[in-house]
């Protein structure tokens, strides 16, 4: 007898949807992503830095999540043999704090837990970023480290799941799930019933809704983050820069992006630190980039309390996956293979 393929919804066209579509797709599922907008990425996704390394982070400061991060990172050759080149827009990070000390415990720590990191000197800063008004000391060197577009990403995956058979249903919004006991039997959308055999949320800090209306309080939560595209006449950086609170990289269409933290004034304080960057970009930089802004947003990104993924098929509920983490650009490739393997063992 020949069964046919278990059809999976995946709720969410953002990075996390797009990773897992694409290995329930190579598994054999018949995949039908559900997203609200008429494009993917357009959640945390569009806003995101895309740093995909550990360079920037104390491994002391959350040793598990540190650990999970390392794990993660050896997924992305594999991805790469499967998908083809990745939207790659920079190589090796150069990350520096506020002082000395605090550059040489980070190479310190992150030397101790078996990363590739090394101490650069001023020379060796100078030629590695030969833009820099005024190098630091000391600096990290992470050559491992990198950057990727998640937008291009995510387009990647998805369009590697369409290929193996997976539909994507834009400006759809999924506005709760079919359950009846306790079986999920599909999802109720703008667009009508759509049934499942299992359902998917990766929709970022939206699962909270969708849960709280079958009376799971997922422990998930919004944090904001600032992030920033300038439009520059040349390519200012090479790499990834981490200066002390500022991060810049190439864009790979051009200019650069900025990632900081959101100001605590909240909407009313954006214009201000859009200049304050702008200013510490000048000075930072020789010569002093021309830059135009492109765009800008402080986006939601999705966290999860305690720091490790809400990767979970919930107890009191048959059928039903859930997939949020933190950060999502480097975690969605191993946890969504993990997933896929586990929601096809259980249909
Ligand atoms: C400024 C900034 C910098 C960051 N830097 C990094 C970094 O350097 N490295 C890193 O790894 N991570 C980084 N992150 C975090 C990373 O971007 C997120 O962890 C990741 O994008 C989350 O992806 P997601 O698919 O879970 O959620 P999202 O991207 O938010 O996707 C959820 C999708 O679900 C859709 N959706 C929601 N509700 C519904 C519904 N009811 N029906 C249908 N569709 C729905 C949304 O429209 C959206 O497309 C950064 C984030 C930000 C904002």
């Amino acid at each position: 007898m020949i069964h046919p393929a278990p059809k999976v919804v995946v709720v969410g066209g953002g990075i996390m949807g797009a990773c897992i579509a694409w290995n329930l797709a190579k598994a054999g599922a018949k995949v039908l992503v559900l997203e609200q907008h008429a494009e993917p990425a357009k959640g945390a996704t569009q806003w995101s830095y895309g740093w995909v390394g550990t360079a920037s982070v104390l491994p002391s400061e959350a040793p598990q999540a540190f650990a999970l991060k390392q794990t993660a990172l050896r997924e992305f050759s594999a991805l790469e043999k499967e998908l083809g080149t990745l939207p790659y827009a920079a190589y090796g990070a150069l990350v520096w704090g506020e002082n000395d000390e605090e550059t040489h415990q980070l190479v310190a720590e992150q030397q101790a837990v078996g990363v590739s990191m090394s101490l650069m000197d001023q020379a060796a800063i100078r030629q590695l970023e030969p833009s820099l008004t005024t190098p630091p000391r000391y600096a990290a060197w992470a050559p491992d480290d990198f950057a990727i577009e998640p937008i291009m990403l995510t387009q990647q995956l998805l369009d590697a799941a369409k290929g193996l058979g997976a539909e994507v249903r834009y400006n759809t919004v999924v506005e709760r799930l079919l359950v009846q006991g306790d079986t999920v039997l599909g999802v109720t959308t703008t667009q009508g019933d759509i049934s499942a055999q299992a359902v998917v949320l990766a929709n970022g800090v939206a699962v909270k809704t969708l849960l709280s209306d079958v009376g799971v309080d997922a422990p998930v939560y919004e944090a904001p983050a600032f992030l920033m595209r300038w439009q520059t006449d040349d390519a200012v950086v090479r790499h990834l820069v981490c200066a002390n609170d500022l991060e810049l990289r190439p864009d790979l269409q051009g200019g650069i992006v900025i990632a900081t933290d959101y100001p605590e004034e909240g909407e009313a304080g954006l214009e201000a630190l859009v200049q304050t960057v702008k200013t510490r970009l000048q000075q930072l930089l020789t010569p002093a980039p021309s830059l135009e802004l492109r765009g800008m947003a402080g986006a939601r990104r999705p966290l999860v309390k305690g720091g490790m993924p809400y990767r979970k098929k919930l107890s009191n509920l048959t059928n039903l996956y859930t997939l949020v983490a933190h950060p999502g650009i480097i975690l969605s490739p191993y946890l969504a293979r993990l997933s896929a393997q586990e929601i096809m063992d259980g249909i």
